[in-house]
């Protein structure tokens, strides 16, 4: 498993910092620029040409099913774009780009990557949160996870910029290319006392008003927090939060969650001690290709509170 994670790691941090430098200068370019949809696709594969590289190198046998793919990018009128990621991407060339971002077109096995090349591009176009998306599935369950945060500062305050990870049997973060570990567990609340819930900044992702409800008799209602990406999951395995609700939107009731939104997040909760299952509180099942077609919404927490959420839910749905 240490050669899966070091090199998943290694992987993870240079797609993250290829992002960091598109959303910077994103950010402290003017707005138009951020109303043009081209930087988070510039980053987007440029982050999955990087990472299914690497990984194609060290696991050439090795499945990859990541969410981009190169077919546009192929297009001659897109060359401009091609051009761009090469420039971001100064040892590979452009026939190595495509085929490498192609790479991530991989078939479910018995055992597989996933990859979300940056998960919540929203919040990447806003300045805000996401993150680099990496985990491996094994027998239909994520075993490893990696999760780049490259505007998340870590517990206390300091430089933004973490990666977490699963860890023998742990959780654990360091900075993007630091070496020391911080071990992370998810927090020891019985809902006694108030509870601290986290959901999804863009109101399409989730349902906000069921959430309320769910949230509210905890004395929760200054206490949600909205975030873009896994970052969620990372927020809650280091205990800074204890419930995660992803309800579904009832104007999308036909939505289905990717594999890779959530691969790399359950792995590394489940290491810190949390819980994850779908509203119904059943497992998720990644067995059944890019989609998590068995489950419905997703429900995170430290463990403890698990059951009761689940009743909350199936009281108030
Ligand atoms: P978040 O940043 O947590 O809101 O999640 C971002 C992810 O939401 C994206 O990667 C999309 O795959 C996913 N997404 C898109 N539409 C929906 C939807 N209707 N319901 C739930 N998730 C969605
Ligand atoms: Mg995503």
């Amino acid at each position: 498993m240490e050669k899966y994670l070091n090199t998943a790691i290694q992987a993870v941090e240079e797609a993250a910092l290829i992002c960091q430098k598109v959303q910077q200068k994103l950010v402290t370019e003017d707005t138009l620029i951020k109303k043009d949809r081209s930087p988070v696709t510039i980053a987007d594969l440029a982050s999955q040409a990087v990472i299914c590289k690497t990984l194609r190198q060290a696991f050439p046998a090795m499945p990859i099913i990541a969410e981009e793919d190169a077919r546009s990018l192929r297009q001659p009128e897109n060359k401009h774009v091609l051009d761009k990621i090469a420039e971001m991407l100064p040892g590979m060339d452009q026939e190595e780009i495509l085929a490498s971002i192609d790479a991530g077109n991989g078939q479910q096995a018995q055992a597989f990557w996933t990859l979300d090349p940056i998960d919540g591009t929203k919040g990447f176009l806003r300045g805000d949160q996401y993150a680099v998306a990496l985990a491996l599935i094994k027998d239909g369950q994520p075993v490893l996870g990696v999760l780049g945060c490259p505007n998340l500062a870590p517990q206390g305050g300091g430089q933004a910029g973490l990666v977490f990870y699963t860890s023998g049997q742990g959780a654990s973060y360091k900075a993007i290319g630091g070496q020391q570990a911080v071990p992370v567990s998810a927090s020891e609340n019985d809902g006694t006392g108030a509870l601290r819930f986290l959901e999804s900044v863009e109101s399409g992702h989730a349902n906000h008003g069921l959430q309320g409800s769910i949230s509210a008799p905890f004395g929760a209602n200054a206490r949600v927090v909205r975030y873009d990406s896994q970052v969620k999951y990372a927020v809650l395995a280091r205990g800074e939060a204890d419930v995660y609700l992803r309800l579904p939107n009832p104007k999308s009731p036909d939505y289905r969650e990717k594999i890779w939104d959530h691969a790399a997040g359950v792995a590394i909760i489940r290491a810190a001690g949390g819980r994850v299952s779908d509203m119904f509180g059943k497992e998720l099942d990644f067995t059944l290709g890019k989609k998590l077609l068995n489950n419905r919404g997703v429900v995170v927490s430290n463990g403890r509170v698990h059951e009761r959420i689940i009743s909350l839910i199936k009281e108030n749905a």
